[in-house]
């Protein structure tokens, strides 16, 4: 029988397309996915002491702690089942090692780790020319699409905003807690788990990446 790859991280810098990507893995392969930072933002749009405790490092391009982010993805798996595809989660040794031994200790061992490379210069333009939608979270290029903060979603109507921590402030700072905390996860997967860690570059079309990724996804592939 053929089944799909059923526990997925994507790894990868801010602007790399991962929750575009994860979003169309998501529908393509029936597989729930879920990104730590919707999660966070989520939490914070609705007031809670959480998500305005997350707000507080979120908008200042920091990573929420350690206890606060595995707080909020043991509730989503909790409730989701042993099928998963996260998006910006793990993001720093800690948290990997933390998820691999819930894994381990549940049975069950990832199935595909994925990086979505992107040069630091590709990065920044894409997260300054970003805009994101209020309602549904959809993320459009500004300058690609003819599209401006204030406009209206092509996906569903909602406003198009600017991110609070899409600025050039934050953006500094994302990339050096990227550099620092992040690549040393991509790191422990490339060399804890070898067989099923893939790096795919970010920088070509969202057709092709999608394209390359579904095959490392459906059955009996990488
Ligand atoms: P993202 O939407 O993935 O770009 O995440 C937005 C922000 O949420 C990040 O810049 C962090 O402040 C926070 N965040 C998301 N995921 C994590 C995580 N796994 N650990 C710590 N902070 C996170």
């Amino acid at each position: 029988m053929n089944v799909s790859k059923q526990r997925i991280l994507l790894l990868g810098p801010p602007a790399s397309g991962k929750g575009t990507q994860a979003d169309r893995l998501s529908r393509a392969f029936a597989i729930p996915h879920v990104s730590t930072g919707a999660l966070l933002r989520s939490e914070c749009a609705r007031g809670t002491t959480l998500g305005l405790e997350a707000d507080s490092w979120t908008s200042r391009g920091l990573l929420v702690p350690d206890d606060l982010a595995v707080r909020v993805i043991t509730a989503w798996m909790t409730g989701n089942g042993p099928r998963f595809l996260l998006d910006g989660f793990p993001r720093t040794t800690g948290q990997a090692e933390h998820l691999d031994r819930a894994l381990e200790a549940a049975g069950t061992p990832l199935d595909l780790v994925i990086f979505l490379d992107l040069s630091e210069v590709e990065i920044a333009r894409r997260i300054m020319d970003r805009l994101t939608c209020a309602r549904c979270g959809t993320t459009f290029g500004g300058s690609l699409h003819g599209l401006k903060t204030g406009d209206t979603c092509p996906a569903c109507g909602g406003d198009l905003i600017r991110r609070n921590d899409d600025t050039a402030e934050a953006l500094a700072e994302r990339l050096r807690v990227y550099r620092e905390s992040t690549i040393p996860v991509v790191t422990h997967y490339r060399d804890k788990a070898p067989g099923i860690f893939h790096s795919i570059d970010a920088g070509e079309g969202s057709d092709e990446i999608f394209e390359k990724l579904s095959a490392l996804v459906a059955a009996n592939q990488g």
